[in-house]
């Protein structure tokens, strides 16, 4: 392959996600709702309680009910 070619292939791969671990970065430090709004990227509420199948809790961000999904998120 045209050394050329994978460069701009691997540019073209790594920016994405390359923008998406610095928004992320930002989302841990933010305290503006725009995250919660555009991504679903909620903060891990203060106090957790349950449903009977999932944790539950209020955004401290944004101050909307949030679900923690398997992976830990919260969405
Ligand atoms: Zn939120």
């Amino acid at each position: 392959m045209d050394p050329q070619v994978s460069t701009i292939i691997i540019i073209g791969i790594g920016a994405p996600i390359l923008i998406l671990i610095v928004l992320r970065v930002f989302n841990i430090f933010s305290k503006n709702p725009w995250f919660c709004k555009n991504f679903g990227w909620h903060k891990t509420p203060k106090s957790i309680s349950s449903d009977g199948c999932s944790l539950t809790g209020i955004c401290p961000r944004c101050g909307k009910k949030v679900l923690q999904d398997s992976q830990g998120n919260w969405f």
